[in-house]
């Protein structure tokens, strides 16, 4: 399977940039993880929306969902999703609609947002929309979705991916603070992509995200083959926080890139 970055910004992009969002391809099949503010302008840059299979969210935080709402706008806009002719487009009676596959509660959470407007269904009408149960796999293609909830603000699913094809696996954080059920999730993957959006700990409050060096130390613990740090803004020195979290998991770490690849 085929890892592309799309966009690795915390809750606010960095310049030029997008938050969560990560492009799996395996085979003809095309999915991607997440759909963050910016990531669908990033997505256009690799792939053509129509053929994207499926949407797979990880939680209902704006930073991981809002760009459905674009993406919805395109699917049933488009002059090339049209029934009838639009020059330079021929018209067509099969519409891409792809899957979208949400944390439980995600339909309400989206109707909420594109409601605020008036606009309740949107996303229903663009695409197949599914809410995935915890315990469930979702399969795409050769790819095979599994989830565990992690501590956030929010119930947030880490997610782990594979390929019916052989090859790696990988683990996708999501957003969480530390936890031993992210270890437990992470064990033995070839890849961990993690979240380390703080530089310090948080002050006060609940924690809800991960240091650079916590991102490295559950990577040690769970024994993974490879780590890359995500959810970690531009404004923060982005090779110090590899050398932490290197440090702490004690081989090479680095930070998610905008258009790298990596093959799992
Ligand atoms: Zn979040």
């Amino acid at each position: 399977m085929r890892l592309t970055v799309l966009g690795k910004s915390p809750a606010w992009q960095d310049i030029d940039g997008a938050c969560s969002g990560y492009l799996l391809q395996e085979a003809d099949t095309t999915v991607l993880l997440d759909c963050g503010n910016g990531v669908f302008g990033k997505l256009r840059k690799f792939v053509d929306y129509v053929d994207v299979d499926a949407v797979v969210v990880s939680h209902m935080h704006a930073d991981h969902f809002v760009d459905l709402v674009p993406y919805s706008y395109a699917l049933i806009h488009a002059p090339r999703q049209q029934p009838v002719p639009v020059p330079p487009w021929p018209g067509t009676d099969s519409p891409a609609r792809p899957r979208l596959a949400l944390p439980p509660g995600g339909r309400e959470t989206l109707r909420q947002v594109v409601g605020a407007w008036g606009n309740e269904d949107l996303v229903e009408q663009a695409f197949e929309m599914e809410e995935y149960a915890v315990e469930s796999v979702v399969e795409v293609g050769p790819l095979r979705f599994s989830f565990a909830v992690m501590p956030h603000f929010v119930d947030a699913h880490a997610v782990s991916v594979t390929s019916s094809n052989g090859g790696g696996r990988l683990a996708f954080s999501a957003d969480s603070r530390p936890a031993a059920e992210l270890v437990e999730f992470a064990r033995d993957a070839d890849l961990f992509l993690v979240e380390a959006t703080l530089p310090r700990p948080e002050r006060s409050g609940v924690r809800g995200h991960l240091t650079s060096e916590e991102a490295g130390e559950h990577g040690r613990q769970a024994g993974v083959g490879r780590v890359v740090l995500t959810h970690i803004s531009d404004e923060l020195d982005q090779g110090e926080a590899a050398q932490r979290a290197a440090d702490a998991f004690g081989g090479p770490v680095e930070v998610a890139c905008e258009g790298v690849v990596y093959e799992i």
